[in-house]
């Protein structure tokens, strides 16, 4: 099975990086066996969707609001993004939740509103250090799912990846386990069927994702790629990612 490895950009590069970023990338292979798809920021979104036209690999968006237009200054549409050349948003990133104040309910009104534009949502769930020390991640994360989906229709499910990312690996370089990770994305694909009656759903982990650790994690049967924060910023690094998702 191919693997997704989807990378998270967060807040860094300008326009000028990522067209750099790129060529970089591009010189070194532009047709993958996995799905290979970049969420820069907002303002790269354009030229890195024009840059790799011809390239397989896919963009998308990092955050975006639940109209498609209208008074919210400062915001991005979904529209906006689809038409700026985006396939894919992240959506319910842990960043979002803890810096910005975003809700579970504000993530499934976004990822509405995002399905509607046509895009295929990156969903990102996870537990806090302190829920994992409680040994309470399981409910965490059945709780997010179901709250945040509650008005997504069964059919729309096929447009919706999760991530798994437990948030005190997010940045940290403190990976789970790859047997850990496996256990959660196995458990959130259960949760998935059981209740929701869809058997296809993709888990990707993410959460200081490596070179070093990477085949490790693909290696595992239920874990279907990554989301790769950090490690995404350097091509070379970022490229041997993919490599070992491809070589599995
Ligand atoms: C992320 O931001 O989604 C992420 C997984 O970051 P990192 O790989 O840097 O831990």
């Amino acid at each position: 099975m191919s693997k997704i490895i989807a990378a998270n950009f967060k807040m860094n590069q300008t326009p000028s990086e990522t067209i750099k970023y790129a060529s970089e990338f591009l010189n070194k292979k532009q047709n993958f066996k996995s799905k290979v798809i970049f969420c820069p920021p907002f303002t790269s979104i354009y030229c890195m969707a024009e840059k790799l036209k011809g390239s397989t690999a896919k963009i998308g968006g990092q955050n975006c609001h639940f109209k498609n237009s209208g008074a919210f200054t400062g915001e991005i549409s979904p529209k906006m993004l689809k038409n700026s050349g985006a396939d894919y948003v992240i959506l319910g990133h842990s960043e979002r939740k803890t810096y910005f104040d975003e809700s579970n309910e504000l993530i499934g009104e976004k990822i509405k509103a995002a399905l509607a534009n046509n895009l295929h949502i990156i969903f990102c769930v996870g537990e806090n250090e302190n829920e994992r020390m409680q040994n309470i991640q399981n409910s965490v994360i059945i709780n997010q799912i179901k709250n945040t989906l509650k008005n997504i229709e069964k059919n729309e499910l096929k447009n919706i990846i999760i991530a798994y990312e437990p948030i005190w690996a997010i940045g940290t370089g403190k990976a789970i386990s790859p047997e850990q990770a496996e256990e959660m994305c196995k458990m959130i694909k259960d949760f998935i069927n059981k209740n929701y009656n869809h058997g296809q759903i993709k888990v990707l982990y993410g959460g200081s994702v490596k070179s070093g650790n990477a085949k490790d994690l693909f290696k595992m049967p239920n874990i279907d790629g990554a989301l790769v924060g950090g490690a995404s910023l350097d091509v070379e690094e970022f490229m041997k990612i993919i490599n070992a998702a491809e070589n599995i």
